[in-house]
Protein backbone atom coordinates (compact mmCIF):
# COMPACT_ATOMS: atom_id res chain seq x y z
CA UNK A 1 0.00 0.00 0.00
CA UNK A 2 0.94 3.43 -0.94
CA UNK A 3 0.95 6.57 1.20
CA UNK A 4 -2.49 8.30 1.84
CA UNK A 5 -2.67 11.00 -0.82
CA UNK A 6 -2.81 14.39 1.14
CA UNK A 7 -5.19 15.54 -1.52
CA UNK A 8 -7.87 12.35 -1.28
CA UNK A 9 -11.27 13.35 -1.50
CA UNK A 10 -13.15 10.56 -0.57
CA UNK A 11 -16.45 11.94 -2.05
CA UNK A 12 -15.07 12.15 -5.61
CA UNK A 13 -12.84 9.22 -5.67
CA UNK A 14 -16.43 6.94 -4.13
CA UNK A 15 -17.51 8.18 -7.59
CA UNK A 16 -15.27 5.83 -9.15
CA UNK A 17 -16.26 2.58 -7.69
CA UNK A 18 -18.01 -0.29 -9.34
CA UNK A 19 -21.11 0.94 -7.94
CA UNK A 20 -21.29 4.04 -8.87
CA UNK A 21 -19.65 3.45 -11.94
CA UNK A 22 -22.33 1.03 -12.73
CA UNK A 23 -25.17 3.43 -11.55
CA UNK A 24 -23.86 5.91 -13.99
CA UNK A 25 -24.10 3.12 -17.36
CA UNK A 26 -27.69 1.80 -15.72
CA UNK A 27 -28.81 5.69 -15.75
CA UNK A 28 -27.19 6.41 -19.13
CA UNK A 29 -28.53 3.66 -21.21
CA UNK A 30 -32.58 4.24 -19.42
CA UNK A 31 -31.65 7.75 -20.67
CA UNK A 32 -30.58 6.42 -24.15
CA UNK A 33 -33.29 3.84 -24.41
CA UNK A 34 -36.33 6.92 -23.67
CA UNK A 35 -35.05 9.50 -26.18
CA UNK A 36 -37.70 8.97 -28.60
CA UNK A 37 -35.94 11.62 -31.02
CA UNK A 38 -33.12 12.87 -32.25
CA UNK A 39 -33.03 16.19 -30.20
CA UNK A 40 -33.73 14.76 -27.09
CA UNK A 41 -30.72 12.00 -28.12
CA UNK A 42 -28.19 14.63 -28.38
CA UNK A 43 -29.74 16.00 -25.28
CA UNK A 44 -28.83 12.64 -23.35
CA UNK A 45 -25.48 12.35 -25.45
CA UNK A 46 -24.26 15.36 -23.81
CA UNK A 47 -25.35 14.69 -20.25
CA UNK A 48 -23.88 11.39 -20.14
CA UNK A 49 -21.44 11.49 -22.62
CA UNK A 50 -20.22 15.17 -22.45
CA UNK A 51 -17.14 17.05 -20.95
CA UNK A 52 -19.83 17.58 -17.72
CA UNK A 53 -20.62 14.03 -17.64
CA UNK A 54 -20.33 11.60 -14.14
CA UNK A 55 -17.95 9.42 -15.91
CA UNK A 56 -16.00 12.29 -17.43
CA UNK A 57 -15.91 14.08 -13.83
CA UNK A 58 -15.19 10.76 -12.55
CA UNK A 59 -12.73 10.20 -15.02
CA UNK A 60 -10.68 13.48 -13.98
CA UNK A 61 -10.38 12.06 -10.62
CA UNK A 62 -8.63 8.86 -11.43
CA UNK A 63 -5.58 11.07 -11.31
CA UNK A 64 -5.85 11.51 -7.68
CA UNK A 65 -5.61 7.62 -6.75
CA UNK A 66 -2.81 5.69 -5.53
CA UNK A 67 -1.36 4.61 -8.81
CA UNK A 68 -2.09 0.60 -7.91
CA UNK A 69 -5.90 1.75 -8.05
CA UNK A 70 -5.32 3.56 -11.46
CA UNK A 71 -5.66 1.01 -13.46
CA UNK A 72 -8.56 -1.09 -12.47
CA UNK A 73 -9.95 2.16 -12.15
CA UNK A 74 -9.05 3.59 -15.79
CA UNK A 75 -10.20 0.21 -16.95
CA UNK A 76 -13.72 1.01 -15.62
CA UNK A 77 -14.50 3.99 -16.83
CA UNK A 78 -13.22 2.99 -20.14
CA UNK A 79 -15.02 0.19 -20.52
CA UNK A 80 -18.61 2.34 -18.99
CA UNK A 81 -17.59 4.67 -21.45
CA UNK A 82 -17.62 2.71 -24.64
CA UNK A 83 -20.94 0.80 -23.58
CA UNK A 84 -22.96 4.27 -23.26
CA UNK A 85 -21.08 5.52 -26.33
CA UNK A 86 -22.49 2.04 -28.59
CA UNK A 87 -25.23 2.64 -26.76
CA UNK A 88 -25.83 6.13 -28.04
CA UNK A 89 -24.58 5.25 -31.92
CA UNK A 90 -27.38 2.17 -32.01
CA UNK A 91 -29.73 4.48 -30.63
CA UNK A 92 -29.05 7.32 -32.89
CA UNK A 93 -29.12 4.99 -36.08
CA UNK A 94 -32.42 3.51 -34.95
CA UNK A 95 -33.72 7.34 -34.63
CA UNK A 96 -32.41 8.03 -37.88
CA UNK A 97 -34.02 4.98 -39.91
CA UNK A 98 -37.25 5.99 -38.01
CA UNK A 99 -37.31 9.47 -39.16
CA UNK A 100 -36.10 8.32 -42.74
CA UNK A 101 -38.74 6.28 -42.88
CA UNK A 102 -41.14 9.41 -41.52
CA UNK A 103 -40.15 11.86 -44.02
CA UNK A 104 -40.53 9.21 -46.81
CA UNK A 105 -44.56 8.86 -46.19
CA UNK A 106 -45.37 12.16 -44.70
CA UNK A 107 -43.57 14.06 -47.72
CA UNK A 108 -44.18 11.54 -50.40
CA UNK A 109 -46.33 13.69 -53.40
CA UNK A 110 -49.41 11.54 -54.76
CA UNK A 111 -48.61 11.59 -58.29
CA UNK A 112 -52.15 10.59 -59.51
CA UNK A 113 -53.91 13.65 -57.79
CA UNK A 114 -55.70 15.96 -60.50
CA UNK A 115 -54.07 19.11 -60.69
CA UNK A 116 -55.63 22.40 -61.37
CA UNK A 117 -53.23 24.06 -63.55
CA UNK A 118 -54.52 25.70 -66.22
CA UNK A 119 -52.76 24.55 -69.47
CA UNK A 120 -50.92 26.84 -71.57
CA UNK A 121 -52.33 27.79 -74.58
CA UNK A 122 -49.69 27.53 -77.64
CA UNK A 123 -49.69 29.97 -80.48
CA UNK A 124 -50.57 28.61 -84.07
CA UNK A 125 -47.81 27.32 -86.02
CA UNK A 126 -49.04 29.35 -89.12
CA UNK A 127 -48.66 32.75 -87.02
CA UNK A 128 -45.13 32.16 -85.43
CA UNK A 129 -43.91 30.67 -89.20
CA UNK A 130 -45.07 34.37 -90.48
CA UNK A 131 -42.90 35.81 -88.15
CA UNK A 132 -40.05 34.47 -88.30
CA UNK A 133 -40.12 35.12 -91.99
CA UNK A 134 -41.14 38.85 -91.26
CA UNK A 135 -37.99 38.32 -88.61
CA UNK A 136 -35.65 37.95 -91.84
CA UNK A 137 -36.33 40.62 -93.42
CA UNK A 138 -37.35 43.19 -90.70
CA UNK A 139 -33.17 42.62 -89.90
CA UNK A 140 -32.55 43.48 -93.98
CA UNK A 141 -34.37 46.86 -93.25
CA UNK A 142 -37.68 46.07 -94.21
CA UNK A 143 -41.08 47.22 -93.12
CA UNK A 144 -44.02 44.90 -92.15
CA UNK A 145 -46.82 46.21 -93.86
CA UNK A 146 -50.53 44.91 -93.90
CA UNK A 147 -53.65 45.41 -95.56
CA UNK A 148 -57.45 44.76 -95.81
CA UNK A 149 -58.54 41.81 -96.38
CA UNK A 150 -62.02 42.87 -97.89
CA UNK A 151 -60.34 45.22 -100.54
CA UNK A 152 -61.06 46.98 -103.81
CA UNK A 153 -61.72 45.03 -106.73
CA UNK A 154 -59.16 48.26 -108.55
CA UNK A 155 -56.40 46.90 -105.90
CA UNK A 156 -56.93 43.11 -106.14
CA UNK A 157 -56.82 42.83 -109.92
CA UNK A 158 -56.76 46.13 -111.71
CA UNK A 159 -53.91 47.76 -110.44
CA UNK A 160 -51.89 44.63 -110.34
CA UNK A 161 -52.67 44.32 -114.03
CA UNK A 162 -54.96 41.43 -113.98
CA UNK A 163 -57.24 42.93 -116.95
CA UNK A 164 -60.94 42.62 -116.34
CA UNK A 165 -61.51 39.34 -118.35
CA UNK A 166 -58.89 37.31 -117.01
CA UNK A 167 -60.22 34.20 -115.50
CA UNK A 168 -59.48 34.65 -111.79
CA UNK A 169 -61.57 37.74 -111.77
CA UNK A 170 -64.97 35.42 -111.79
CA UNK A 171 -66.69 33.84 -108.89
CA UNK A 172 -65.29 30.35 -109.55
CA UNK A 173 -62.19 31.81 -107.81
CA UNK A 174 -63.09 34.93 -106.02
CA UNK A 175 -65.15 35.81 -103.08
CA UNK A 176 -66.89 38.86 -103.97
CA UNK A 177 -68.66 40.86 -101.14
CA UNK A 178 -72.23 41.66 -102.60
CA UNK A 179 -72.72 41.48 -105.94
CA UNK A 180 -70.18 40.30 -108.39
CA UNK A 181 -70.49 44.11 -109.46
CA UNK A 182 -69.77 45.72 -106.58
CA UNK A 183 -66.08 46.13 -106.73
CA UNK A 184 -65.27 44.72 -103.55
CA UNK A 185 -63.78 41.20 -102.98
CA UNK A 186 -62.09 39.16 -99.75
CA UNK A 187 -58.54 39.66 -101.10
CA UNK A 188 -57.49 36.66 -103.43
CA UNK A 189 -53.24 37.62 -102.46
CA UNK A 190 -51.35 39.54 -100.49
CA UNK A 191 -50.28 41.26 -103.76
CA UNK A 192 -52.60 44.53 -103.08
CA UNK A 193 -50.77 45.25 -99.87
CA UNK A 194 -48.13 45.94 -102.64
CA UNK A 195 -49.77 48.15 -104.26
CA UNK A 196 -50.96 50.07 -100.76
CA UNK A 197 -47.00 50.10 -99.62
CA UNK A 198 -46.49 51.92 -102.68
CA UNK A 199 -49.18 53.98 -102.70
CA UNK A 200 -48.93 55.33 -99.13
CA UNK A 201 -44.93 55.50 -98.49
CA UNK A 202 -42.30 57.63 -99.83
CA UNK A 203 -39.75 55.92 -102.30
CA UNK A 204 -37.79 53.81 -102.18
CA UNK A 205 -40.08 51.06 -100.31
CA UNK A 206 -38.83 47.50 -98.80
CA UNK A 207 -41.86 45.82 -97.21
CA UNK A 208 -42.52 42.21 -96.01
CA UNK A 209 -46.19 41.46 -96.09
CA UNK A 210 -47.79 38.90 -94.05
CA UNK A 211 -51.29 38.04 -94.60
CA UNK A 212 -54.86 35.72 -94.97
CA UNK A 213 -55.96 35.49 -98.30
CA UNK A 214 -59.47 33.95 -99.78
CA UNK A 215 -60.21 31.90 -102.68
CA UNK A 216 -63.32 29.88 -103.28
CA UNK A 217 -61.64 26.12 -102.88
CA UNK A 218 -63.09 23.47 -101.17
CA UNK A 219 -61.42 22.61 -97.89
CA UNK A 220 -59.27 19.03 -98.48
CA UNK A 221 -55.99 17.86 -97.65
CA UNK A 222 -54.20 20.33 -100.14
CA UNK A 223 -56.41 23.53 -100.53
CA UNK A 224 -58.13 25.75 -97.66
CA UNK A 225 -60.63 28.46 -98.90
CA UNK A 226 -58.97 30.70 -96.20
CA UNK A 227 -55.00 30.80 -96.28
CA UNK A 228 -51.68 32.36 -95.67
CA UNK A 229 -49.55 34.11 -97.67
CA UNK A 230 -46.36 35.82 -97.49
CA UNK A 231 -44.75 38.54 -99.67
CA UNK A 232 -41.97 41.03 -100.15
CA UNK A 233 -41.42 43.78 -102.31
CA UNK A 234 -38.59 45.93 -103.01
CA UNK A 235 -38.66 49.26 -105.06
CA UNK A 236 -35.28 51.31 -105.86
CA UNK A 237 -33.44 52.90 -107.87
CA UNK A 238 -31.07 50.17 -109.84
CA UNK A 239 -32.97 47.31 -108.63
CA UNK A 240 -32.37 43.90 -110.34
CA UNK A 241 -32.85 40.68 -111.04
CA UNK A 242 -29.65 39.93 -109.19
CA UNK A 243 -30.58 41.52 -106.26
CA UNK A 244 -34.40 39.08 -106.22
CA UNK A 245 -32.13 36.29 -106.31
CA UNK A 246 -29.70 36.93 -103.68
CA UNK A 247 -32.67 37.95 -101.08
CA UNK A 248 -34.33 34.57 -101.93
CA UNK A 249 -30.77 33.09 -101.36
CA UNK A 250 -30.87 34.95 -98.19
CA UNK A 251 -34.31 33.86 -97.33
CA UNK A 252 -34.16 29.94 -98.21
CA UNK A 253 -31.03 29.64 -95.95
CA UNK A 254 -32.66 31.35 -93.03
CA UNK A 255 -35.52 29.45 -93.22
CA UNK A 256 -34.13 25.64 -93.82
CA UNK A 257 -30.03 25.78 -93.40
CA UNK A 258 -26.95 27.36 -94.72
CA UNK A 259 -26.08 26.52 -98.43
CA UNK A 260 -29.70 25.80 -99.48
CA UNK A 261 -30.13 26.87 -102.62
CA UNK A 262 -32.76 28.33 -105.10
CA UNK A 263 -33.58 27.92 -108.68
CA UNK A 264 -35.92 30.03 -111.15
CA UNK A 265 -37.96 28.35 -114.00
CA UNK A 266 -39.94 31.27 -116.17
CA UNK A 267 -43.49 31.90 -115.64
CA UNK A 268 -45.88 34.34 -116.10
CA UNK A 269 -47.88 36.43 -113.63
CA UNK A 270 -49.19 39.65 -114.63
CA UNK A 271 -48.20 41.36 -112.28
CA UNK A 272 -44.55 40.81 -113.11
CA UNK A 273 -42.01 41.24 -115.57
CA UNK A 274 -40.22 38.57 -116.21
CA UNK A 275 -41.97 36.37 -113.58
CA UNK A 276 -40.55 32.77 -112.47
CA UNK A 277 -41.38 30.63 -110.42
CA UNK A 278 -38.72 30.09 -107.23
CA UNK A 279 -37.71 26.43 -106.37
CA UNK A 280 -35.96 25.30 -103.35
CA UNK A 281 -33.39 22.77 -103.34
CA UNK A 282 -34.45 19.86 -100.99
CA UNK A 283 -33.05 20.61 -97.33
CA UNK A 284 -33.93 17.13 -96.27
CA UNK A 285 -32.09 15.00 -99.32
CA UNK A 286 -30.16 18.14 -101.03
CA UNK A 287 -31.18 16.71 -103.97
CA UNK A 288 -29.52 12.80 -103.32
CA UNK A 289 -32.32 11.59 -103.58
CA UNK A 290 -32.38 11.75 -107.86
CA UNK A 291 -32.37 8.84 -109.58
CA UNK A 292 -31.35 6.89 -106.21
CA UNK A 293 -34.38 3.75 -105.55
CA UNK A 294 -31.98 3.17 -102.20
CA UNK A 295 -32.62 6.70 -100.43
CA UNK A 296 -36.27 7.95 -101.80
CA UNK A 297 -37.20 11.06 -100.11
CA UNK A 298 -40.93 12.04 -99.33
CA UNK A 299 -39.96 15.90 -98.85
CA UNK A 300 -39.58 16.59 -102.31
CA UNK A 301 -40.70 13.62 -103.54
CA UNK A 302 -37.19 12.50 -104.91
CA UNK A 303 -37.11 15.29 -107.32
CA UNK A 304 -34.35 17.21 -105.37
CA UNK A 305 -36.34 20.72 -105.39
CA UNK A 306 -39.68 21.88 -103.77
CA UNK A 307 -41.47 24.01 -105.86
CA UNK A 308 -41.84 27.16 -103.19
CA UNK A 309 -43.68 30.08 -104.95
CA UNK A 310 -43.16 33.37 -107.71
CA UNK A 311 -41.40 36.26 -108.02
CA UNK A 312 -40.27 38.32 -110.94
CA UNK A 313 -39.51 42.20 -111.18
CA UNK A 314 -42.33 44.84 -111.13
CA UNK A 315 -44.46 45.01 -113.94
CA UNK A 316 -43.64 48.94 -115.33
CA UNK A 317 -47.55 48.71 -116.03
CA UNK A 318 -48.25 47.84 -112.50
CA UNK A 319 -45.51 51.53 -111.48
CA UNK A 320 -47.36 53.22 -113.65
CA UNK A 321 -50.59 52.39 -111.76
CA UNK A 322 -49.42 54.03 -108.86
CA UNK A 323 -47.47 56.62 -110.09
CA UNK A 324 -44.08 55.93 -110.12
CA UNK A 325 -41.93 56.39 -113.22
CA UNK A 326 -40.63 52.94 -113.87
CA UNK A 327 -38.14 55.02 -116.46
CA UNK A 328 -36.19 56.18 -112.93
CA UNK A 329 -37.24 52.80 -110.18
CA UNK A 330 -37.85 49.06 -110.31
CA UNK A 331 -38.82 46.96 -108.47
CA UNK A 332 -38.96 43.10 -107.62
CA UNK A 333 -41.66 40.90 -105.67
CA UNK A 334 -41.98 37.48 -104.53
CA UNK A 335 -44.69 35.36 -102.32
CA UNK A 336 -45.06 32.22 -101.14
CA UNK A 337 -47.87 30.15 -99.34
CA UNK A 338 -47.51 29.75 -95.71
CA UNK A 339 -49.33 26.83 -95.44
CA UNK A 340 -47.72 25.19 -98.39
CA UNK A 341 -43.81 26.37 -96.48
CA UNK A 342 -44.97 24.91 -93.21
CA UNK A 343 -46.10 21.44 -94.78
CA UNK A 344 -43.05 20.63 -96.24
CA UNK A 345 -40.85 22.30 -93.30
CA UNK A 346 -42.64 20.52 -90.71
CA UNK A 347 -44.26 17.73 -92.39
CA UNK A 348 -47.56 18.25 -92.26
CA UNK A 349 -49.38 15.99 -94.92
CA UNK A 350 -53.25 17.38 -94.16
CA UNK A 351 -54.15 21.05 -94.48
CA UNK A 352 -57.28 20.23 -92.82
CA UNK A 353 -55.20 19.99 -89.45
CA UNK A 354 -54.08 23.52 -89.46
CA UNK A 355 -57.71 25.05 -89.75
CA UNK A 356 -59.36 22.57 -87.32
CA UNK A 357 -58.01 24.62 -84.18
CA UNK A 358 -57.04 21.18 -82.27
CA UNK A 359 -54.60 22.12 -79.31
CA UNK A 360 -52.90 18.67 -79.84
CA UNK A 361 -51.91 19.80 -83.18
CA UNK A 362 -51.00 23.40 -82.19
CA UNK A 363 -48.50 22.05 -79.34
CA UNK A 364 -46.38 20.01 -81.17
CA UNK A 365 -44.73 22.66 -82.61
CA UNK A 366 -43.79 23.85 -79.09
CA UNK A 367 -44.67 26.84 -76.88
CA UNK A 368 -43.16 29.93 -78.69
CA UNK A 369 -43.60 33.46 -77.18
ZN1 LIG B 1 -35.61 15.56 -100.91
Amino acid sequence: MSAPNSSFDPKQVAALNEQAVAEMVTSALAAIASASDLAKLKEVRLAHAGDRSPLALANREIGALPPAAKAEAGKRVGQARGEIKQALDSRQAALEAERDERVLVEEAVDITLPVDRQPMGARHPLTTLMERVADVFVAMGYEIAEGPEVEAEWVNFDALNVPPDHPARTMQDTFFVGSPDSGVVLRTQTSPIQIRAMLDRELPVYVIAPGRVYRTDELDATHTPVFHQIEGLAVDRGITMGDLRGTLDHFAESMFGQGIRTRMRPSYFPFTEPSAEVDLECFVCRGESVGNPERPCRTCGSEGWIEWGGCGMVNPRVLQAVGIDPAEYRGFAFGMGVERTLMFRNGVSDMRDMVEGDVRFTLAFGVEA
